[in-house]
């Protein structure tokens, strides 16, 4: 068995800062990852490039993270990405900005950040105990409450005890399980008495029912408009809509608007949904109409299916002409008012309808986690059981694409960390103190202790 004052559970993101943190206010800290290697998931994000952060001021950033946003705020007030990029930048990581003010290595490489953030916690003093997996956690109860007391972990040689004055847990969430992230945490909490909100793959590619799409796998559309909608045909709603790229996959639609619309398809908890793509967002109908004229006009005696080439990749031309309901072998000349309103119309609007979305396997982020009512927003510790806290993906908290996820991880990681490492010290500091007391007592006043117990 071993004692320590602050245990960390999980090398990721959220794991390295809460350790590195913690180490640096003076605690003792032990980091456990399951891995042989620390921050594999980091080593994996943004393609292998790691978009760290995002350059946007805390107010947009908030936005980014649907409803849950505003638990940030205290997080970010104290470490944002300022920090973050300074802290990265003084460990020899060079970034640089790129579109939508996301935040890469100029390496392109997620592993220079996972090493550099490994090195970090090194060098703040944190013992890194890599191969070693957390069973269990321990508690006690008494009159004062539920308090954590450390973890049951596997050795190489059985299983051992580790005693610890505080727990942060930053196991992650239950995507991409392959790379450590099994949702122990949440077992973990719940037995502390944590409520698990509904447990979602986020960012994630949508399944389709249209068998046409697999023969388009692999097509990107880039500046189109992609809206979702639910309920009845005649009083449907809109969830949500984006604009940017998107991609045909064999099983339905994938690519940034689509891993970001997935997010409002999770809110809608499986409800029927279908996704609307305007193929010319920047044409109002009124336009395209006049579009489609001039180019029946240039087209004149070709057919239908040889007219489109200037409006639409080769590919989805069919798609689009049987889905108007129209005869591809027409001659163009011969398309009447009606037919070219019908084809507008598809134009505007192509529809899918939504199935359900790929495995947690192949989710970006896990929506739902640890209820943040039960967390407190300053120091991430549980409401539940005293010296636990919690940090990262394992929380109810999930973000767009951006960076922002990985800034959600590192924000609440460096608070748990250091209020982690508060408590520890002000825990051990009172067990000195007793201890003293205790020693100055002396023989002689126990010896009448022990002599009044036996009257
Ligand atoms: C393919 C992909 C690409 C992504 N790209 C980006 C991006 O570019 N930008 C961005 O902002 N976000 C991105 N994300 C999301 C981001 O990676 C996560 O939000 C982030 O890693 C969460 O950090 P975490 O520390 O909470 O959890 P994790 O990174 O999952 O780390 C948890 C760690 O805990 C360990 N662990 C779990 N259970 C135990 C146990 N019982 N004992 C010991 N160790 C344990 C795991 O092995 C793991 O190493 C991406 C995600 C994926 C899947």
């Amino acid at each position: 068995m071993k004692k320590i004052q602050v245990l960390v559970i999980g090398g990721g993101p959220a794991g390295l800062l809460a350790a590195s943190r913690a180490a640096q206010r003076g605690a003792e800290v032990l980091l456990l990852e399951k891995n042989k290697m620390t921050g594999r998931k980091l080593r994996i994000t943004g393609k292998g490039r790691c978009n760290v952060t995002n350059a946007g001021e805390i107010r947009q950033f908030i936005e980014e993270y649907p409803g849950q946003g505003r638990f940030l705020y205290s997080a970010f007030a104290r470490f944002f990405n300022e920090q973050l990029c300074a802290l990265l930048e003084a460990q020899g990581v060079a970034l640089k900005t790129e579109r939508g003010g996301r935040i890469f290595p100029v390496s392109d490489s997620a592993n220079e950040v996972a090493d550099a953030l490994t090195e970090y916690a090194q060098q703040s003093g944190v013992r890194i105990w890599t191969g070693t997996e957390a069973l269990r956690l321990y508690f006690e109860t008494d009159s004062g409450g539920c308090r954590v007391c450390g973890a049951e972990i596997q050795t190489k040689n059985g299983k051992d005890r580790i005693e610890a004055s505080t727990v942060i847990v930053a196991t992650g969430g239950l995507s991409y399980p392959l790379t450590g992230s099994t949702g122990d945490g949440y077992r973990w909490a719940k037995q502390a008495g944590h409520h698990v909100t509904d447990l979602q793959p986020g960012l994630v590619p949508l399944e389709t029912r249209e068998s046409w799409v697999s023969e388009l796998s692999g097509l990107s559309l880039k500046n189109v408009e992609a809206s979702l909608w639910a309920g009845p045909e005649d009083s449907e709603i809109c969830l949500d809509r984006q604009q940017g790229e998107m991609l045909f996959a064999h099983f339905g639609v994938t690519g940034p608007i689509i891993l970001s619309l997935s997010r409002a398809y999770a809110a809608a908890k499986g409800k029927p949904a279908r996704l609307k793509i305007d193929l010319k967002p920047a044409l109002t109908a009124e336009v395209l109409d006049k579009r489609l004229q001039r180019d029946f006009v240039k087209y004149q005696k070709k057919q239908l299916k040889n007219a489109l080439n200037d409006l639409l990749p080769k590919a989805l031309i069919p798609v689009v002409i049987q889905t108007a309901e129209l005869d591809g072998e027409s001659w163009v000349s011969q398309i009447t008012r009606e037919e070219r309103g019908r084809l507008g119309k598809v134009l505007k609007g192509l529809t899918l309808t939504i199935q359900g979305t790929r495995p947690m396997a192949e989710a970006i982020i896990t929506v739902g986690g640890i209820d943040i009512k039960e967390i407190d927003p300053k120091t991430m510790a549980s409401k539940k059981a005293e010296g636990l806290y919690f940090a990262g993906e394992v929380l109810d908290v999930d973000g767009y694409t951006g960076g922002y996820n990985l800034q959600a991880a590192f924000s609440t990681g460096w608070i748990a960390g250091e209020a982690a490492a508060v408590q520890a010290l002000k825990i051990e500091a009172k067990l000195r103190e007793v201890r003293s007391l205790l020693q100055a007592e002396g023989p002689q006043d126990r010896k009448e202790e022990d002599d009044d117990r036996e009257n």
